[in-house]
């Protein structure tokens, strides 16, 4: 089966769903076309010049990167810019682009459920979980119509909760209305009160899928002026969110441990900060994951594992009782990208799609001399 763009997008979404963004965020896809046809995926944190260029060598239809490839706002489009000059150079090889930041961050399964399983933490929880806002989209169907509504609103995915989809609420009912002098009726005469079998048709819908989810059902309802509502929804999600604290088998000498993290993910140094506490109790988050300090404290953590932590951020952990392990903003969330690519195998291969994931070689940012 041969796979495009949007296949690709759509299991991404199911995989780290939009919606788990952060506001400031920007996820989804940053280049390319839908019905661009794709056969070679390539995974990797940046979409750099290297990246780029290994990704054209390889033959490669679409990058997934972690990091946004477009995070602040374009001022102009000039290929003297570096950032645009790939841009370009993807669009003249159809080469899509798709980042997945902070919903893979929180997703379940994400960068720190992944990093979380490396350092072999058990008892995992979510350290802030989050309200996630959704959409109930309310619609008024005459009945005859009601499948052909429906069916719109499968088409583009609305009615997902957690491992459902295409959930929907169908109630009868009747629908009055009185067509005034100008309109023409689907049901109806003009000046005469209308009584008619109508349906009442509720989904949830994520806010980033609201305007297609409206568009689909107007399509298909034969109305001049169907009658729908929208209502603001809010859902504290437990197993999403940032950072994760599990426990470690055993305790353990905060230095036993820094070891450790710098055997799991491969690297030769990490910082340490030390507040004296033996390690039993963990709370981690790939990549920046300092404004996490008091969430960490409040799930009674003894140490921090995450990166990109500042002098005056240590000092603060510190004076709260709390260990923290730098092992950089890079080594904290590589080991998702393995994991990105076994998920999306499995997927290409349960639906016969016949497609290659690869991964960049993306250097370390950092030396150690
Ligand atoms: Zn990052």
């Amino acid at each position: 089966m041969k796979s495009t763009v949007n296949d690709v997008c759509r299991q991404l979404e199911v995989l780290a769903p939009r919606s788990l963004a952060e506001e400031w965020d920007n996820v989804g896809l940053m280049i390319g076309k839908g019905e661009w046809e794709v056969g070679k995926i390539m995974l990797a944190l940046d979409l750099t010049s290297e990246v780029a260029a290994q990704a054209l060598t390889c033959g490669v239809d679409m990058i997934v990167t972690h990091h946004p490839f477009f995070f602040s706002p374009l001022r102009s489009f000039c290929a003297d810019d570096d950032k645009i000059a790939i841009a370009y150079e993807m669009i003249k090889n159809r080469t899509a682009v798709y980042s997945a930041h902070t919903n893979l961050d929180s997703a379940c399964g994400g960068v720190s459920d992944v990093l979380a399983e490396k350092l072999g933490l058990e008892s995992l929880r979510v350290l802030k979980s989050e309200k996630r806002e959704m959409y109930k989209f309310v619609i008024f169907v005459p009945t005859s119509c009601c499948e052909a509504v429906l069916a719109e609103l499968r088409r583009v995915g609305a009615g997902r909760i957690g491992d459902y989809s295409d959930c929907a609420y169908v109630m009868e009912g009747k629908g009055y209305f009185r067509p005034l002098a100008g309109s023409s009726p689907f049901i109806g005469t003009n000046g005469v009160l209308e009584e008619t079998e109508e349906c009442r048709i509720e989904v949830l819908v994520d806010k980033h899928d609201l305007g297609k989810t409206v568009r689909a059902a107007l399509k298909a309802h034969p109305y001049e002026e169907p009658a729908y509502d929208i209502f603001v929804t809010e859902k504290i999600q437990s197993e999403t969110g940032l950072g994760r604290v599990g426990v470690l088998p055993g305790t353990w000498a905060l230095e036993a441990f820094a070891l450790q993290v710098k055997a799991k993910l491969g690297i030769d140094a990490v910082k340490v900060a030390d507040a004296g506490r033996p390690v039993k109790k963990v709370a981690l988050c790939g990549g920046s994951g300092a404004g996490l300090i008091f969430e960490a404290v409040g799930a009674g953590a003894d140490t921090l594992v995450t990166g990109d932590v500042k002098y005056h951020e240590a000092q603060q952990a510190i004076a709260l009782g709390l260990n923290v392990i730098d092992a950089g903003h890079q080594a904290t969330e590589l080991p998702i990208l393995p994991k990105l690519q076994a998920s999306l195998e499995a997927w290409a291969e349960r639906e016969g799609r016949g497609l290659v994931i690869l991964r960049a070689s993306e250097k370390a940012l950092f030396a150690h001399y």
